[in-house]
């Protein structure tokens, strides 16, 4: 990079936010602009789904640095400002109030945007998504009241949001498209311990089910599934995945397919243009695929990989991917990636308390899952980064410490 170059990073969130960070702190010395379309400075989302939404945090805790030190740090923000255009044969970022900004390089780090539902009734009042603290807000104020709530989706977002509404005292129905839910990504026998878990809360869960129509005079009244059934309520939450934000970089050079393509070093097909976070598609060396990973662990470290990646570090990014879903008094926790075709094997019992989910492909550990088994799953991580390969009777005897087992190796 020239002396005293311009680096732009858009987004400003977790992975945006991190990377300004770590460019600092790396020595960048140049001029640094973080665009991002939300008017809050970086935050933390989390919570939004859990402490947050049921009124136990205060609410300047989710930011990730003080106001003051983005000014401190000469770290401009560019907030409520939305990248429109990456023109093509220009370093030049277009913004959505009509300023321009030319760049020697840029982060993207625009991170992904909830699917909507496209039935009738979609529009009405009190149908819900949940992805930004003024969503999260929103909910709260209305989740306060008690209503009866109705959760379409029961993935991790859904599951935590009908969590937090039970704990809340309202009655919950949650529709799940799936047989099972989960069942597809972490397999039929975990996802009937995640459905045992919210039914044993009192939620009514309805499996194998999609929405046919939302109905109601002004506001949302009653959900009506495919089979038929209107399902009552006061309020909607829509939890049925996200997808990635590309749509500014139409024709801008960048290859995107799922999320931006970028290579181990998370720079782009364009030359200076990197990515990183839920946005960012990579190849991932020990897992031998490209992965586009949601999670809060991935965007943040992913954001830090990037930064440094921009001012030349060589070594790949191949961090073994984590997250964790707290849902009542339960801390699910995940390692590593899973295929539906995965062999399972399990240490404790499926539907208990405190169990782990071992994923092997070939009889190499590719992924851990555990409810309340935070040993086994940070041990297998170790494993896997080692490339380790346990035995099937090692996974799955309580005697067995994981961490020990990859220290020996
Ligand atoms: C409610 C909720 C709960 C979660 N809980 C967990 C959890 O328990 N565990 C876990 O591991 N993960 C969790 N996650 C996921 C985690 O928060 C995300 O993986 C993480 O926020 C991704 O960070 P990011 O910076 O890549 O993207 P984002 O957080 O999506 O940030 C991208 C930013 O870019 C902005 N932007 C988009 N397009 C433009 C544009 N054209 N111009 C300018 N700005 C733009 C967006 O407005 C946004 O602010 C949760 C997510 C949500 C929504």
């Amino acid at each position: 990079m020239a002396e005293q170059p311009t680096v732009v990073v858009v987004g400003a969130n977790l992975a945006g936010g991190r990377a300004a960070e770590t460019l600092r702190v790396a020595g960048f010395d140049g001029r640094l602009v973080l665009v991002g379309a939300e008017p809050d400075r970086p935050y933390e989302r989390p919570p939004l789904s859990k402490e947050f939404l049921r009124g136990e945090m205060p609410d300047g805790k989710i930011y990730l640095q003080p106001l003051k030190y983005y000014a401190a740090n000469r770290i401009e923000l560019w907030l409520g400002t939305r990248a429109t255009r990456l023109r093509p044969a220009e370093p030049v970022v277009e913004l959505s109030d009509g300023r321009v900004l030319r760049f020697d390089g840029l982060l993207i780090a625009t991170g992904a945007t909830p699917r909507r539902l496209a039935v009738p009734g979609a529009d009405l009042p009190g149908i819900a998504y949940l992805r930004t603290v003024r969503d999260a807000k929103r909910l709260r104020t209305v989740l306060r009241r008690r209503p009866r709530v109705v959760v379409v989706g029961a993935g991790f977002i859904g599951a935590e949001v009908a969590a937090s509404a039970r704990v809340l005292g309202c009655e919950v129905t949650i529709i799940e498209m799936l047989p099972v839910p989960l069942g597809r990504v972490l397999g039929e026998e975990v996802g009937r311990a995640y459905a045992a878990l919210h039914t044993a809360h009192g939620v009514d869960l309805r499996t194998g089910e999609t929405v046919a129509a939302f109905r109601g005079a002004r506001r949302v009244e009653e959900v009506v599934t495919a089979s038929g059934t209107a399902l009552p309520c006061d309020v909607a939450v829509v939890g049925v995945g996200v997808v990635p934000e590309v749509g500014w970089l139409d024709g801008s050079g960048v290859a995107v397919g799922n999320g931006v393509l970028v290579d181990e070093l998370c720079a782009t097909s364009r030359p200076g243009v990197y990515a990183a976070g839920d946005v960012a598609n990579w190849p991932h060396p020990l897992f031998g695929e490209r992965l586009r990973v949601e999670h809060f662990d991935n965007a943040q470290e992913q954001g830090v990989a990037a930064a440094w990646r921009m001012l030349g570090e060589r070594a790949p990014y191949a961090p073994v991917p984590y997250f964790w879903s707290d849902q009542y008094d339960a801390t699910l926790q995940h390692v590593g990636h899973a295929s539906p075709d995965d062999e399972v094997v399990f240490r404790g019992q499926p539907g208990g308390d405190a169990w782990a989910a071992f994923y092997l492909r070939e009889g190499r550990l590719r992924a851990a899952l555990g409810l309340n088994r935070p040993r086994e799953v940070f041990g297998a991580r170790r494993l896997i980064a080692a490339q380790v390969h346990p035995t099937r009777e090692q996974l799955r005897d309580e005697q067995v410490d994981l961490r020990r087992l990859a220290l020996r190796s």
